[in-house]
């Protein structure tokens, strides 16, 4: 067996809590030689913009971890990574918003047949010249962003210790569906941070993953097993144990082992990561707004931050936005953005998003006159 240091991601969710029991089944089988007599080593993730539920299960989930086997599950974060939230990106990005922000900025929209042109060009089949010479497309002309709104911008740019929120002000605006840098640099970036030495050091790793092929079309078609070789010859190997498990089966492992699910999932959500993730679904917006007012408000305020620190957001003087448009349909009298607020209201919407349904007010009654109802998606209450 080639040497090689296991790693088991933790989430918070079914799937890696699945993955964390297999593990530990295997452990307690075969002993430390299942993993070439080194310990396998547990990561989570805390970008500050975690349910706070999901971090007390983690934190449960720990304790399990150390009762049966002695090991930890270690917490990595991106302010571990140095030149990704730390004082040197914030001065980095001072000094390129004051560099920007005091000049014009014109921005062409591209439309239609230039789009196709511009698409040719990036295919290579035309010359830049070629798709630029037919573009009259309209230009966009931002003048200058007044002094003031300036200085207030760079006040703001320092570090809060609040991943997440660091991250955010950093790029100047939301992760979107398409740009979804969130994932990557609050989570994959400071979890390889921990492991790029090893492979550095010619150790090979195995990342235990708990991705399912039935989750979606794009992860079903994912190998079981890749694997990837570094500079120095050492293996990254991506396995993925309950591959073709269902989702009964990852809750099922958890209840062999007596281990309590998320309780989000009990609450209606079927992602239990960020509070809320950019992507959320109508009916688990509802869900969040109605049971994590304290959320909303601090969702609410980093909106308004980040606002600050956007150049269309700080001159029209407006909040930025959490949830992209693809994941909400936006206020057409606020350029097609949707805040929290907006977001939260549409969620109260019935289908179509014009009318306040009566069911959803009978649903939000109950909920605040006999306390939280119970409506997983996973059917764990039935
Ligand atoms: S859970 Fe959603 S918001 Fe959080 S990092 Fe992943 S994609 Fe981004």
């Amino acid at each position: 067996m080639i040497a090689a240091q296991h790693f088991g991601s933790i989430s918070g969710g079914k799937d890696s809590q699945a993955v964390l029991c297999r593990m530990v089944e295997r452990i307690e089988r075969k002993g430390l030689a299942a993993f070439g007599n080194r310990a396998p080593r547990f990561l989570s993730a805390d970008n500050g913009h975690e349910n706070p539920i999901t971090l007390d299960h983690i934190a449960y989930l720990d304790d399990w971890l150390r009762q049966r086997t002695g090991l930890r599950i270690e917490t990595v974060s991106a302010n571990d990574v140095p030149g990704l939230t730390d004082a040197a990106a914030f001065a980095r990005k001072r000094a390129m918003l004051r560099e920007e922000w005091s000049k014009e900025k014109r921005r062409t929209r591209h439309k239609g047949a230039c789009n196709q042109r511009r698409a040719a060009w990036q295919a290579g089949t035309i010359t830049r010249a070629e798709w630029t010479a037919r573009c009259n497309c309209p230009v966009l002309v931002s003048p200058p962003v007044p002094d003031p709104l300036i200085k207030q911008a760079l006040g703001l740019l320092h570090p809060t210790g609040i991943p997440f929120l660091d991250m955010v002000m950093l790029h100047g605006r939301f992760p979107g569906t398409k740009t979804r840098f969130c994932t990557d640099e609050t989570k994959l970036i400071p979890m390889m941070h921990r492991k790029r030495p090893l492979l550095d050091a010619g150790l090979s790793i195995i990342d235990w993953i708990g991705e399912r092929a039935d989750e979606s079309p794009a992860r079903a078609k994912k190998p079981p097993i890749q694997s990837k070789r570094h500079p120095t010859g050492a293996r990254r190997v991506l396995y993925r144990p309950i591959f073709r498990w269902s989702a009964a089966d990852a809750f099922a492992i958890s209840e062999r082992h007596g281990l309590k699910h998320n309780p989000l999932y009990t609450m209606g959500m079927s992602r239990v990561g960020c509070s809320t993730c950019i992507m959320v679904r109508k009916r688990e917006l509802r869900a969040w707004a109605m049971r994590f007012p304290a959320e909303v408000d601090r969702v609410r305020e980093w909106e308004r931050l980040v606002g600050l620190v956007s150049r269309r957001t700080a001159v029209t003087g407006t909040p930025a936005s959490l949830l992209p448009a693809p994941t909400v349909p936006g206020d057409p009298a606020d350029h097609g953005r949707a805040t929290i607020d907006w977001a939260i209201a549409w969620s109260r919407t019935g289908r179509g998003g014009h009318n306040y349904d009566l069911f959803l007010d009978l649903e939000r009654r109950e909920a605040d006159e006999q306390g939280l109802r119970c409506d997983s998606e996973y059917g764990l209450c039935e």
